[in-house]
């Protein structure tokens, strides 16, 4: 192992935020003396955020890159980052210095410490929009409730892991991949930091509202098999009431002699029960959507370049990405 800490950063059009992210880093490990290397994974950009990159790696031996062949995603971004982690611990950061880099020795006092994962506790999130800060709030709170894995609240993906749980995520072999989920699953010390999530330094968020309901889609589909458990308890509801109308209805024509033409009731209950039918069919059709990815066994990603040389990049093009 060459450093102590690897740092990882995703990163997808993001040239305005590679040098400034680069000297933050650098002077707050100089100033902690924290030996480090930098990896960027440039996650299939548009704009000159690769030619930065390279810059950068040019002039400085402790910086090494991956450029994919296109946007595959951040958690396949930090993936990728993970495998190529040289360091005792690994950091995981993001490009826009929404996580400042001030707070990585924190993260690295609590892993001397003997922790294996040391992750960032959003204690404040400036300038986001208050539906983002409700939805997260939400997300994470709904999660918790679907599985029985702790993932911590209000955590995102800002974390410190030793390289013994680097391994351990490397060697899981799922492709829909929720890190943050993935590192609580694994288990081990783990123990949390406050800090003040700041605002993105430039730039746009490259996730809209609708990416990120996919995400938590993805989320909740990968750590809970509840969604399915609702739909059969639904299922026995509407199976016993239908049962109970069954009998009153008869009961009304045989022994009270009723007739009391039931148009209303069938209507609505057969467009009532044609929709959750529907949403029932999407929650199994969410969990075979993911069985079939997982069959069909793509690498989650491919790369274009690498500073680690074309032997590395071919290794890791041929499905060695999750092995
Ligand atoms: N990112 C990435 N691939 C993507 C989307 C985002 O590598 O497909 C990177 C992005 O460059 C940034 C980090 O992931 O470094 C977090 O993205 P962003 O800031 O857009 O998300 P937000 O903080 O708004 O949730
Ligand atoms: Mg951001």
């Amino acid at each position: 192992m060459t450093c102590e800490i690897s740092i990882i950063i995703p990163a997808l059009d993001e040239e305005e935020n590679i040098d400034l992210v680069f000297s933050r880093i650098k002077d707050t490990m100089d100033k902690a003396c924290i030996t480090f290397e930098l990896i960027f994974i440039d996650d299939g950009s548009t704009d000159k955020t690769l030619e930065k990159i390279k810059g950068l790696a040019a002039n400085n031996t402790n910086i090494r890159y991956t450029s994919f062949s296109r946007n595959f995603g951040h958690e396949a971004a930090s993936s990728c980052g993970f495998k190529m982690v040289n360091g005792k611990a690994a950091v995981l950061i993001d490009a826009d210095l929404q996580d400042p880099p001030e707070v990585i020795p924190q993260l690295y006092k609590k892993w001397k410490e003997g922790y294996d994962v040391v992750y960032g506790r959003r204690s404040r999130r400036w300038n986001e929009t208050i539906l983002k800060k409700l939805s997260s709030y939400l997300f994470y709170r709904v999660l918790r409730i679907f599985t029985s894995v702790p993932i911590p609240l209000d955590v995102g993906d800002f974390r410190l892991v030793d390289h013994k749980v680097v391994s351990l995520f490397n060697a899981l072999p799922e492709r829909n991949r929720f890190v943050r989920g993935m590192f609580s699953w694994i288990g081990f010390k783990q123990t949390a930091i406050e800090y003040e999530r700041s605002a993105r330094n430039k730039g746009k968020t490259k996730y809209s509202y609708f990416k990120l309901a996919l995400l938590s889609i993805d989320a909740l589909v990968s750590f809970s098999l509840v969604p399915l458990r609702v739909c059969i308890a639904f299922g026995l509801i509407i199976t016993v009431l239908s049962f109970c109308i069954t009998i009153v209805i008869a009961l009304q024509r045989l022994v009270w002699d009723l007739n009391i033409p039931g148009y209303a009731l069938m209507t609505s209950g057969m467009f009532f029960l044609g929709g959750v039918q529907l949403i029932f069919l999407g929650v199994l059709g969410e969990y075979i959507g993911k069985i079939y990815k997982q069959v069909q066994g793509r690498p989650l990603f491919v790369v274009g370049e690498s500073s680690d040389g074309p032997a590395a990049s071919s290794t890791t093009n041929s499905i060695t990405t999750v092995d």
